[in-house]
């Protein structure tokens, strides 16, 4: 068995060649896993002595920060960290060797970036991949009912504060499934065993998360009453190690039929405004003139026939998918106005179905009536034209 020295000394190489190994890669030198640990290790006695030399050579490649931590399945920073906590236990203590500083809120929901994509704001299932980022990406393009959100997780501490600040910040969330295979076990995070260890066990006086296996499992970016809504607020699902998307779909199908609605709290900040759709009142005109949209169910198409403001047919456009027609239409430059390209969007999907589902097809007439002053500069020819896009068939 090694003697206290010995391990320390094999502690510092191990830290020196695993700095090395980052200062070779392009990809830490942006990263904050990389510039923490440096920072952290050069306060020491160790850093100002046997390590200063490899720690110079690692603030030498430093470039302005990207990321907090990318993740990575080995990361050397983490590795090197975790060999001078053991070997060095008393200054490996108070040492920050994770990045943690509080990441900048923006306007919206989820109020704070990572690796996830909104599915639905109102659903009530937020799911967690861990680190399977493919599980996250099918669950996004399948976006079964009762999904929210879906994302990664690779940290046991920044990465379990974002997932609190996003999830108070959305009432309408009140399941979480953890799922996917749990994050660098060599290393040291298991931020997914440390998330189940906090709706368990909760945090001691010092925010650290009770229970936890992973390394650095402590949040230090969120209030105790923070904690606290985030826990009331949602169910834990855990489902670790589970990678099948058939089954958390199913999960998800489950989950909302018994959502128990919106929770109230009183931590949370409004961060989306609702706003009550009101009815269009005046309709703008379309100087690019306007257009007739039938489907022609023999051929099986979707037939939009374009007239100039003085009742001149110039163009017809056939195509089968509403996407087709209205971008070739844009292409064109027939729609110039928002509204006109709204309503023709609209109608161009009701005359799509038509054709799909044999349902009748009358083009209807476009929100909002026609101001004066747009009346008289319409003229008399458009007026005897069938088009419903205006009262006086233009839009
Ligand atoms: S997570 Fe670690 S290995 Fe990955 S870029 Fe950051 S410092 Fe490098």
């Amino acid at each position: 068995m090694a003697s206290g020295k010995e391990a320390e000394d094999k502690a510092l190489e191990v830290v020196t060649q695993q700095l090395a190994e980052a200062v070779a890669a392009a990809k830490c030198h942006k990263c904050g896993c990389l510039q923490q640990t440096v920072e952290a290790l050069s306060t020491t006695d160790a850093g100002k002595g046997s390590l200063a030399d490899q720690l110079s050579k690692a603030k030498a490649v430093f470039q302005p920060k990207k990321y907090d931590c990318l993740g990575c399945a080995i990361c050397w920073p983490a590795i090197a960290a975790n060999a001078f906590a053991e070997a060095f236990p008393a200054a490996g203590e108070g040492l920050d060797l994770c990045p943690t500083e509080e990441p900048e809120v923006r306007k919206g929901w989820p109020p704070l970036p990572g690796d996830h994509h909104v599915v639905r704001s109102r659903a009530p299932v937020a799911v967690c991949t861990l680190n399977s980022g493919g599980l996250a990406a099918r669950l996004n393009e399948l976006s079964p009912e009762g999904l929210s959100i879906a994302g990664t997780l690779h940290t046991e501490n920044l990465g379990i504060e974002r997932i609190i600040k996003n999830v108070i910040a959305n009432p309408h969330l009140r399941f979480l499934i953890l799922c996917g295979e749990d994050t660098q076990q060599a290393i040291g995070h298991l931020p997914g065993q440390t998330l189940q260890s906090l709706f368990q066990d909760g945090v001691d006086e010092r925010q650290r998360i009770i229970g936890a296996k992973g390394k650095r499992p402590f949040l230090k970016n969120v209030t105790r009453d923070e904690i606290d809504a985030f826990l009331k607020q949602i169910e834990l699902v855990p489902c670790i190690g589970e990678i099948d998307e058939g089954v958390i779909v199913k999960e998800i199908g489950e989950l909302l039929k018994r959502d128990p609605g919106p929770v109230e709290h009183s931590v949370a900040t409004k961060v989306v405004e609702t706003v009550q759709a009101s009815e269009q009142k005046q309709l703008k005109l379309d100087k690019a003139g306007y257009l007739v949209v039938y489907p022609d169910a023999r051929r099986n198409l979707i037939v939009m026939e374009h007239y100039t403001n003085q009742g001149v047919l110039d163009c017809i456009i056939e195509g089968v998918t509403t996407a087709a027609l209205y971008s070739t239409a844009i292409g064109r430059g027939f729609l110039t106005v928002l509204d006109h390209a709204a309503y023709i969007g609209a109608e161009l999907a009701r005359a799509e179905n038509s054709l799909l589902t044999g349902a009748a097809y009358v083009q209807d007439k476009a929100a909002g009536e026609i101001g004066k002053q747009q009346e008289k500069s319409c003229g008399t020819s458009c007026q005897s034209t069938n088009s419903k896009e205006g009262k006086c068939g233009k839009s």
